[in-house]
């Protein structure tokens, strides 16, 4: 009795022991699970911040980019007319006019894309209307980082300076029209005060409506920007692709400021065609490329 007693005992002893042991196992293992699963969740709020961080990075970077290849277009103006104080900073700026075109833009935009670098279209109101796909045209250039600048609605010259003067009035309502056009297509909250009047600003100095259109220009704050290089797509001459390569060149040559004049318009190919060549010209000089804002 006394012996089975104590075998009882034991028994008990080992069954409650088992149990122990058991409970003991079962919680060690929750708690290691516990621990992992707590230590995946860290890590994954760790790098859930982390990304945050880094796409705050980027966006500010984003911006800085932008504020760095962005100038104000009354430096720009000044770059042209000399009064810009010279800091031997090699600046170009690709410009391209009288676009949106369903030729050339998009193919336009697919090569500064691949190079890398901004440019500034002066768009026509007109041309922007033509249909959806030129109105998607226009958001990417802004998407892509480009700048736009207002090149008149019509760009018809005999509407704008009527027997070889400025109609103010009408060609101010032209800057308003295209003005409206922009801000239908890319929101309420674009602007642009800088414009390149059809044919130059250059080439009416003989207007005699001309100082009146600057002064009405001034008090809106908007600034007409001309060009101090050519690739001659503009001059209705049959230059091959060398001889167009060769015009950048030789107009670019003696100044450290280049502002190229080119045109994405239907009839223009070969600037399009010969665009990554420029492109790696200045390059090659150590040009930085911006925008005029
Ligand atoms: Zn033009």
């Amino acid at each position: 009795m006394k012996k089975n007693n104590f075998y009882k005992k034991k028994k008990h002893k080992m069954v409650i022991s088992t149990i122990v042991a058991a409970l003991l196992i079962v919680s060690t293992g929750l708690g290691i699970k516990n621990f992992f699963f707590n230590k995946q969740e860290k890590n994954k709020v760790v790098q859930a911040s982390v990304e945050e961080e880094k796409s705050k990075e980027s966006n500010n970077k984003d911006n800085k980019k932008h504020d760095d290849y962005s100038i104000d277009r009354n430096d720009v103006a000044n770059m042209l007319n000399g009064k810009y104080p010279k800091d031997g900073k090699k600046y170009v700026f690709l410009t391209f006019d009288d676009g949106p075109n369903a030729q050339t833009t998009e193919d336009i935009l697919n090569i500064l894309k691949e190079k890398d670098v901004k440019a500034t279209f002066f768009v026509l109101g007109s041309n922007i209307e033509k249909s959806d796909k030129m109105k998607s045209l226009i958001k990417r250039e802004i998407e892509d980082g480009h700048a736009i600048g207002n090149h008149s609605y019509s760009h018809k010259y005999d509407l704008l300076y009527p027997k070889g003067k400025v109609d103010i009035k009408y060609f101010m309502e032209e800057i308003d029209k295209t003005n409206e056009v922009l801000k239908s297509v890319l929101g309420e909250d674009f602007e642009t005060k800088v414009i390149r009047m059809p044919g130059g600003h250059l080439s009416r100095h003989k207007d005699p409506n001309i100082n009146e259109l600057d002064k009405e220009l001034e008090v809106n704050k908007i600034t007409n920007i001309d060009w101090n290089c050519v690739n001659g797509d503009a001059e209705g001459k049959p230059y091959t692709e060398e001889q167009m390569l060769e015009n950048v060149k030789k107009s670019s040559k003696n100044t450290n400021k280049a502002i190229v004049l080119m045109h994405d318009a239907p009839g223009k190919k070969k600037t399009r065609d010969i665009l990554s060549k420029v492109i790696d010209y200045f390059k090659e000089q150590g040009y930085e490329f911006k925008t005029i804002k």
